[in-house]
């Protein structure tokens, strides 16, 4: 399954970012995935949580943030979303348009529990 690899992926990159003692305390984890990666968003998340039981990041949760098809037109020079199947530039209805955003997998941002620190 593509998404498993992916979410084996998103749970290597925390575990490289967070050190092993605070691993407990990661709140959530955010990513943002393009409409056209090819990622069932459901089907992410539960490999995600599938994956997480029992190790340290149980507690996490996987947070998506799907992001749009941005093209760049050639004719009118404008950046525009647009929304697949329809590959013209909404503006001037022109098909010289190139993708320049849409497939991306990005984990924008680890959340962890505020720390309560040690009272001495
Ligand atoms: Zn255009």
């Amino acid at each position: 399954m593509h998404e498993l690899s992916i979410a084996q992926e998103i749970f290597s990159i925390v575990q490289q970012n967070v050190d092993k003692e605070n691993l407990n305390s990661v709140k959530n984890v955010k990513v943002k995935i393009g409409k056209l990666s090819n990622i069932l968003p459901d089907s992410l998340l539960f490999c995600f949580d599938a994956i997480k039981t029992d190790t340290s990041l149980k507690n996490s949760e996987l947070i998506i943030n799907q992001t749009p098809v941005v093209v760049e037109c050639s004719d009118c020079k404008s950046d525009s979303e647009i929304e697949p199947p329809v590959f013209t530039c909404p503006k001037c209805s022109g098909i010289n348009i190139k993708m320049t955003g849409g497939s991306e997998l990005i984990v924008e941002e680890i959340e962890l529990n505020d720390i309560i620190p040690e009272v001495k």
